[in-house]
């Protein structure tokens, strides 16, 4: 039998988006040598987005892949040692804690910090991931501003929907809602703001069946449920506001999670289990942006700093580890 490999580390840190990457930074020039078990491929969803216009400190923006480089780039220089591998099982009911991994074994943490991100939920359209960054996006914050004077389509029926929808008036010339159902779910207030909008119209009883378009969207072909007939909505932009599912699948069960699966905190960081903490998209499902992560990664490894400092340091290494497997960038 060959034995498996044991990483002993203080911190671990599951995630390498904003929210993981700065909690490294940060455990890293407290001298925690943390490790990123950052996924594969890694990155977060900023790794899916072209342009960043809204991160401060970046005037003429940023490309989203560029920016996780240079976040990752800047936690490994003060020690930050990263595993580039999926955690696929967890044990958290006594420290260290145990993290097994895809390709690596198994690492034990003394404190553990969960950021795994959320992703957004997409409408499986033929020619979707296609036109993604051409014309399709799931975040109007992010990529609103890129669609001045354009007609633009949102779908979805709950609260982000007529929130986008809102916030896409500011650029749009036009904003249609489009809605699987009759009734819409969104809260009564945000309904009435957007049922209120003069930029604002709806579409309800559609199904989208795909999206039109050769370098940029050209248009949004529905269904309609009544008479089944189908038709192309001209526009150049399509939002897709149909919710986000957190990625805790592997901490089912280990984790206190709410009802949609997203990680629950108290004073902020810190979850059901003592010594580990949760950082960004995994349990903020509200403001979701870049750089919201990035300072609930920060605070989730000043969190973890304080719990290692008054925790026993006979919980400190195991007999017998070997180092990280895969150190440095
Ligand atoms: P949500 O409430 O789950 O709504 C998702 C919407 O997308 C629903 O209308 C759903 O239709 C539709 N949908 C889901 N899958 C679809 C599919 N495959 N094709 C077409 N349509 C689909 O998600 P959310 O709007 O992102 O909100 C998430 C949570 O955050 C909610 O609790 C919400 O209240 C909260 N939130 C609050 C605010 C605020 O208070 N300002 C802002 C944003 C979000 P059905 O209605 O038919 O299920």
């Amino acid at each position: 039998m060959t034995e498996e490999s044991v990483t002993a580390v203080r911190l671990a840190i599951v995630g390498s988006g904003p929210a993981g990457l700065t909690a490294a930074l940060y455990a890293a020039r407290a001298n925690l040598e943390p490790l990123v078990i950052g996924g594969v491929p890694g990155g977060g969803q900023l790794t899916l987005t072209s342009e960043v216009e809204n991160y401060p400190g970046f005037p003429d923006g940023i490309q989203g892949p560029e920016l996780i480089e240079l976040f990752r780039k800047q936690a490994a220089k003060f020690g930050a040692r990263f595993m580039d591998d999926n955690v696929t099982g967890v044990d958290l009911t006594h420290r260290p804690f145990t993290l097994r991994t895809g390709t690596n074994g198994i690492v034990r943490a003394r404190c553990v910090v969960v950021a795994t991100g959320a992703n957004a939920r997409w409408l499986e359209l033929p020619n979707e991931q296609r036109l993604r960054g051409k014309g399709v996006s799931a975040c109007a914050t992010c990529d609103g501003f890129f669609f001045k004077n354009r007609e633009i389509v949102v779908v979805g029926g709950g609260d982000s929907a007529m929130e986008e929808a809102l916030f896409l008036t500011k650029f749009a010339s036009r904003v249609t809602i489009l809605h699987r159902r009759g009734q819409l779910r969104a809260s009564p207030i945000l309904q009435q703001r957007a049922r209120a909008h003069p930029k604002i119209g709806f579409v309800l009883d559609v199904d989208v069946v795909d999206v039109r378009g050769g370098e940029a969207v050209e248009g949004i072909v529905i269904r309609e449920h009544g008479s089944g007939a189908t038709r192309t909505i001209p526009a150049q932009g399509l939002f897709v506001a149909i919710g986000h599912d957190p990625a805790t699948q592997v901490f089912r069960g280990a984790l206190e999670l709410d009802d949609r699966g997203y990680i629950k905190t108290r004073e902020i960081t810190r979850t059901s289990v003592d010594g580990v903490f949760a950082a960004g998209d995994v349990y903020d499902h509200r403001y979701r942006q870049a750089v919201s992560a990035a300072g609930l990664g920060c605070m989730a490894a000043l969190d973890a700093e304080k719990f290692l400092e008054a925790d026993a340091p006979e919980a400190t290494s195991a007999p017998g580890v070997t180092p990280p497997v895969r150190v440095g960038l």
